[in-house]
């Protein structure tokens, strides 16, 4: 497991070192919401990015995952659907929890 933070930005996506707060290329803030660290790409598809993160909040640091929405469709109607399915998916993984 690699150290760096990497930067959320989507069309930066810069690995940082460890403990940088904003990214050394262009400026963004590196921690999602003061909490989540996110430390790798895991994937990336239609609909947008996923990346493994740290949880900073917690005395463990667990690892979690970060969805970032990146539709990739052209047009309001398309973008308003993906936004509302990735809505949903987001209420369903929290039901799940774990
Ligand atoms: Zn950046």
């Amino acid at each position: 497991m690699s150290n760096q933070i990497y930067c959320l930005n989507p069309d930066c996506l810069h690995p940082n070192p460890d403990n940088f707060q904003y990214c050394e290329k262009c400026g963004s803030k590196l921690l999602l919401t003061e909490r989540y660290i996110p430390r790798s790409i895991l994937g990336q598809g239609g609909f947008g990015r996923t990346f493994l993160a740290t949880d900073q909040y917690k005395p463990s640091q667990p690892y979690c995952v970060i969805k970032q929405f990146l539709p990739q469709a052209q047009g309001t109607d398309t973008i308003e659907k993906a936004s509302q399915l990735f809505a949903q998916e987001a209420q369903r993984l929290e039901e799940l929890g774990k």
